[in-house]
């Protein structure tokens, strides 16, 4: 696809930008190569002031790095500004942390001294990430901070519909003082990625993204012998059992399904609730839908968002169509939408069958699956239909049912009374459909690391 920015409230294309050639692909892994070469040799904590300055200046220009990412895919302004600040918390985490967490581990190993077997963190060189345009910041730090507090270098090729948030993030870095070839934007095609994972130079790729894209990139990947992490799509379960306190699990659906425009990967997809409050928790749903306001996603009053692309809300109503066509119940909820701007008005869809194909679809955009569960394991029963395994949630008053019932479903993570959330010091990653790997804390850090084994051993005769 081109890299284009196209304003998904106005549909008008604000400014084109030329695909990288072969050639400048070349001259930026050589870049990103003679920077390594100096940056692995640099200590955490200078790794750590260069982060820290990053965070500061996207802060300190916060509505406009912002207003960047309304701009070109369409989510609501105060939610900009909010992907700005996590923005800088995690830029932050892995300044305050990144020294400790990297320090060696020694190991207890029999016959050997304290200090004698160590595992050390090596970086590994350039590492390729390949991010969505859904969060255009938070996904290029959210990999970022941690490749390059471990000594790494990174070479970016962002969504083609964000060229403007992956440069404004290149140009943030060199400000913030990181040398050239730290981390570079690419403009690349898909076919690049052949280039790009088979240059010796390339140490591995960590993508985020749709399960087509995913299963490309591991197995182009797997054919250069490179380690992939992927964090692709889900449709997690919203699990609302019979003791919850309705009004707020209705309340935290309204959000958990319709913010960023419903395009979010954790977004509460499917929500399963138990068959004695059905009925009352699906009428305050309803209700709280029905308060959405479509528009301008510059005005604070909006609360609902245009989808990203024309594109993809094409392909929203292509699905909902889909369902019908397998007897799923589709109603529209609340006041139409504008006819200007790439919106889709809330969607409810209810008499899903398990064995359908909308069961096991990823709706991205304000779409809702509601389920009628017949108790406690018949919710944890739909929850783990899915092919899909990232986040869900259980809302109960009781928590210790509510931990019970996280460790049965079969996801990276579960929030108890709280759509999943993205934090910057929680860690994120799935299972199934939804990946492998993880991002963030220690377990992102150590993700494109040579844990080293170093051994000290002058025990005569002994091997
Ligand atoms: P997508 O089409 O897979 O795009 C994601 C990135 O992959 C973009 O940069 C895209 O580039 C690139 N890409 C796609 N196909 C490629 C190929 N064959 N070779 C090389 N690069 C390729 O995903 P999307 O539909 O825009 O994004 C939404 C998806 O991401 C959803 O499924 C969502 O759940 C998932 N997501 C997951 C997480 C997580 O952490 N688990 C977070 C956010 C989003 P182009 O733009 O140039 O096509």
């Amino acid at each position: 696809m081109a890299y284009a920015t196209t304003n998904p409230y106005t549909g008008e294309v604000v400014k084109t930008f030329p695909t990288a050639t072969a050639e400048e692909i070349d001259a930026a892994i050589a870049k990103a190569d003679a920077t390594f070469q100096e940056w692995k040799k640099t200590t955490p904590e200078h790794r750590a002031a260069v982060l820290t300055k990053a965070a500061e200046l996207i802060r300190a220009d916060h509505r406009r790095y912002a207003e960047i990412l309304t701009l070109e895919m369409g989510k609501l302004i105060g939610e900009s500004e909010a992907e700005v600040e996590l923005t800088a918390k995690i830029f932050e985490y892995y300044a305050r942390y990144g020294a400790e967490l990297l320090k060696p581990r020694y190991l207890q190993a029999e016959g050997f001294g304290d200090q004698d077997v160590a595992l050390v963190n090596d970086p590994l060189g350039i590492i390729f990430t390949v991010e969505p345009w859904n969060f255009p910041y938070y996904q290029i730090v959210r990999t970022l901070a941690p490749l390059t507090t471990a000594g790494n270098v990174v070479v970016l090729k962002h969504a083609s519909n964000v060229p403007q948030s992956a440069a404004a993030f290149e140009q943030l870095l060199l400000e913030a003082g990181a040398p050239e070839g730290l981390f570079q934007n690419l403009y690349a095609s898909h076919e690049a990625s052949a280039q790009i994972l088979a240059d010796p130079r390339v140490r591995g790729v960590a993508l985020t993204g749709s399960e087509a894209a995913g299963a490309t990139i591991a197995s182009t990947a797997a054919q250069n012998l490179k380690k992939a992490t992927l964090e692709l799509g889900g449709a997690d379960a919203f699990i609302v059992l019979e003791d919850a306190e309705l009004e707020k699990a209705a309340n935290w659906a309204v959000m958990g399904r319709h913010w960023n425009g419903g395009q979010v990967c954790v977004s509460s997809k499917r929500i399963i609730v138990e068959d004695s409050v059905y009925d009352r928790f699906l009428e305050l749903y309803k209700e709280g839908v029905a308060k959405l306001v479509a528009g301008d996603p510059m005005d604070p009053a909006t609360t609902l968002a245009p989808l990203s692309s024309q594109g993809a809300a094409d392909d929203i109503v292509k699905l909902i169509e889909a369902a019908k066509g397998e007897g799923v119940a589709v109603e529209e909820i609340g006041a139409p939408v504008p006819s200007q701007g790439a919106f889709i008005r809330p969607t409810l869809l209810t008499d899903i069958p398990l064995d359908s194909k909308t069961a096991s679809t990823e709706f991205f955009g304000p779409v809702s699956q509601v389920y009628r569960a017949k108790d406690e394991a018949d919710a944890i029963h739909i929850a783990n239909s899915s092919p899909f395994g990232l986040g869900g949630s259980v809302f109960s008053q009781d928590i210790n049912r509510a931990q019970k019932v996280a460790r049965q479903l079969d996801t990276g993570m579960v929030f108890i009374n709280q759509p999943t959330g993205v934090k910057a010091d929680i860690p994120f990653g799935g299972v199934k459909h939804s990946g492998f790997g993880h991002e963030l804390i220690d377990l992102g850090l150590k993700e494109f690391v040579n844990e080293k084994v170093v051994v000290v051993t002058d025990i005569d005769g002994q091997f």
